[in-house]
């Protein structure tokens, strides 16, 4: 390497100056990433799904050691437009980095909030002051998942019928009653204590429609259903909730039927993709770190690995890919947080992107530790295992990619050319 200047650059890439204040945020998560939350998802990883949600789980202490972080929604949401979309992109990869199923965790216990704000309905702070419960959104049903997401039916068949919702609202006198069920995979639905539901609306009409609802969780008529036991994310607590004619008040309802209701759908869409773009960064990024670090120390054919040529062109192309999905995340964040409107088919992309980059370098991280890349004492085959999740949580890629592809169309233009 004689005459050849090398240039570092910081764990997160080519990025230019931070504030001071990006600054002193991106090395708090960092540091509470690190030292709660990494060692915290080891332990959950290896846990039964009963006993990671048991009153005696470690689990518990991730909502208060979060909140001693001083980040709550509300004043990121209150910061000026182009701030708040460099911010948010950094927080979530240093929380991927930590653990992508707590990230998650975390995420997901915001949304009611984020609709609550987003719809306007504050006087509903009142009662649930935001951070004072564990939130999750339930949409995904039984016999209707990736139907749920598809607003406006893009994706679907023509002429096909959505069928029996597994879970529905109704009108009761000055109230709302929800019965049915939502599916085992509510993120944080065996531990919510406030629900940003996502559900058919009955009015008696015969018409398919849906509206949004929150629903406190302590109310009579919630259960739960056995805690879930999966692949990736064991640190992420999921498993159905039961809705056995829940009352809600009437002034819970935060989108009603039709267009608010696309509106509101779009809305959790868009920064729920968004989000995920910049938590499976994160978890790539570790994923890279890791194998950066380890082809430096194993001495292999006389030398650290790193030495070997197939080893640092591997490493050369992991760096690479992290980098550009970086890059898509934050430019769609900062386009969704400045433009009038928030863009959807640019919040999938950086989903994509984001959880195929985080696929691609934990198995290539696998690789470069050769056989202890898949014993569990290390740690790159839970990354991979977390990983493989991503690609069907927050909607199927591929389900999404038909969405996005759709949001291209211009009608107005194959209108005027088939006159
Ligand atoms: C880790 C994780 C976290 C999750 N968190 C939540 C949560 O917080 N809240 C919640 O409500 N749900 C959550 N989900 C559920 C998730 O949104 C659904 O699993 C996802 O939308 C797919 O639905 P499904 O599992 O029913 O698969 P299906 O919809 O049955 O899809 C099965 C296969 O068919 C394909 N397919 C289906 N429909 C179409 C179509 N129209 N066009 C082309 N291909 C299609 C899919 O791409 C997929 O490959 C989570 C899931 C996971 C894995």
């Amino acid at each position: 390497m004689a005459g050849l200047q090398q240039v570092a650059v910081p764990l997160t890439g080519f990025e230019a100056p931070l504030s001071e204040i990006e600054q002193t945020i991106q090395t708090n998560v960092r540091k509470f990433a690190q030292t709660v939350m990494e060692p915290l998802g080891v332990k959950l990883d290896r846990m039964k799904a009963a006993a990671a949600i048991a009153p005696d789980s470690p689990y518990w202490q991730i909502f208060p050691e979060f909140a001693k972080l001083g980040l709550p929604l509300e004043a990121l949401l209150q910061m000026p437009d182009g701030e708040r979309g460099r911010l948010i992109p950094m927080i979530f990869e240093e929380l991927g980095a930590g653990d992508g199923g707590l990230a998650i965790s975390l995420g997901a216990s915001m949304l009611p909030w984020l609709i609550i704000y987003a719809t306007g309905k504050t006087a509903l702070l009142e009662r649930y002051p935001e951070g004072s419960r564990i939130g999750c959104w339930g949409i995904t049903e039984l016999d209707h998942g990736s139907d749920t997401l598809d607003f406006g039916r893009m994706c679907a068949q023509p002429g096909s019928d959505y069928g029996r919702p597994n879970c529905v609202v109704r009108p009761d006198g000055d109230a709302f009653v929800v019965e049915g069920q939502k599916s085992a995979w509510v993120s944080n639905g065996t531990v919510a204590q406030l629900c940003l539901l996502y559900a058919a609306f009955d009015d008696g009409s015969g018409e398919h429609k849906h509206c949004v609802v929150l629903v406190p969780l302590d109310a009579k008529g919630v259960s739960r259903g056995k805690p879930l036991e999966k692949m990736g994310q064991r640190a992420l607590p999921q498993g159905e909730i039961f809705f056995d004619k829940v009352r809600v008040p009437a002034d819970h309802l935060l989108a009603g039927t039709g267009r608010p209701y696309d509106q509101a759908l779009c809305a959790v869409l868009c920064e729920a993709n968004a989000m995920m773009g910049s938590v499976w960064i994160g978890a790539a990024r570790r994923a890279y770190e890791l194998a950066l670090d380890y082809a430096h120390q194993r001495k292999q054919g006389g030398v650290p690995i790193i030495e070997h040529q197939n080893v640092r062109y591997r490493l050369f192309h992991m760096m690479r890919k992290v980098e550009a999905a970086r890059a898509l995340n934050h430019r769609v964040h900062l386009f969704n947080a400045t433009a009038p409107a928030a863009a959807l088919q640019g919040s999938i992309a950086t989903k994509i992107t984001s959880t195929q980059t985080a696929l691609e370098v934990a198995s290539d991280a696998i690789q470069i530790f050769g056989g202890n890349g898949v014993a569990c004492e290390y740690p790159l085959e839970k990354l991979m295992r977390d990983a493989r999740a991503s690609m069907i949580e927050d909607g199927c890629n591929e389900m999404l990619a038909i969405k996005g592809g759709t949001l291209l169309i211009d009608s107005v233009r194959i209108r005027e050319r088939s006159k």
